[in-house]
């Protein structure tokens, strides 16, 4: 049962939070990803208690969002692509995964059309791995004077997505590294960055002991995913 399951999450959330040797200004959030599950299992989510959803597929999100009370909140936790900032926009109230300044310039120009001011996190490549999107952190430090330029983006933070490791440790100094780089962008550029997208189903008490703020669960709440995203019976083509 989900509700067992998130009380199980909801627990190890909190006893990892006091394990914390430096105080937290902020909560921790959970984020229940529910990218390829029915909205069936997001109801029941939400009959226990959880109203915070995360999503992958700006198409999936929307046919998602159009059917569930419009009190959950979504969060955009994919590699946004520029043909779906229009839509993305309006939906999510933080995307977290903005992993270049060209990207952020296009959700800045578009959000301005649409008189929208969203909210963003930055995502590190921290571990430098060649495959995957995200800032560099010294890309990052030496961009950072351009993204503070846009206008309509309000910059909560920064997310990363660690190698995967078999041991939940192996994420640690990824996530140390992120936090540091936080402080750093923090004291040099005098901004309050106060998110910290850290942690999924393997690594979120190694993410919340190191100051992850957002935590994004899917496995561990929902079961296994089927790989395939989730379309609305009638629907033909669902992409991106
Ligand atoms: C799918 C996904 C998650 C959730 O992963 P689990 O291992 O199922 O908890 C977290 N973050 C991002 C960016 C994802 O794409």
């Amino acid at each position: 049962m989900f509700a067992d399951r998130l009380k199980i999450i909801s627990q190890k959330i909190a006893a990892a939070a006091a394990r914390r040797p430096f105080p937290c200004e902020q909560d921790v959030r959970l984020i229940a990803v529910s990218k390829t599950h029915p909205p069936e299992s997001l109801l029941e989510a939400l009959e226990s208690g959880v109203t915070l959803f995360g999503e992958n597929r700006v198409q999936e999100a929307k046919a998602k969002i159009a059917v569930l009370p419009s009190r959950c909140q979504w969060h955009f936790i994919g590699h946004l692509q520029r043909n779906k900032i229009r839509q993305a926009l309006p939906l999510f109230e933080l995307i977290h995964g903005v992993d270049s300044l060209a990207i952020a310039q296009d959700i800045d120009r578009i959000a301005a059309e649409c008189g929208l001011f969203p909210k963003i996190l930055l995502e590190v490549n921290v571990a430098g791995e060649e495959t995957k999107f995200g800032f560099s952190p010294e890309f990052l430090v030496a961009q950072m004077k351009q993204l503070l330029q846009l206008r309509r983006v309000q910059i909560e933070g920064l997310m990363t997505i660690p190698p995967p490791a078999p041991n939940p440790e192996d994420s640690r100094r990824h996530f140390v590294t992120l936090k540091n780089l936080r402080d750093t962008l923090r004291t040099t550029f005098k901004l309050p960055l106060p998110e910290l997208s850290m942690g999924m189903s393997d690594d979120f008490e190694v993410g919340i002991e190191e100051g992850a703020t957002l935590v994004r669960i899917g496995t561990a709440l929902f079961g296994e995913r089927s790989g395939k995203t989730w379309r609305p019976s009638g629907s033909d083509s669902l992409d991106g």
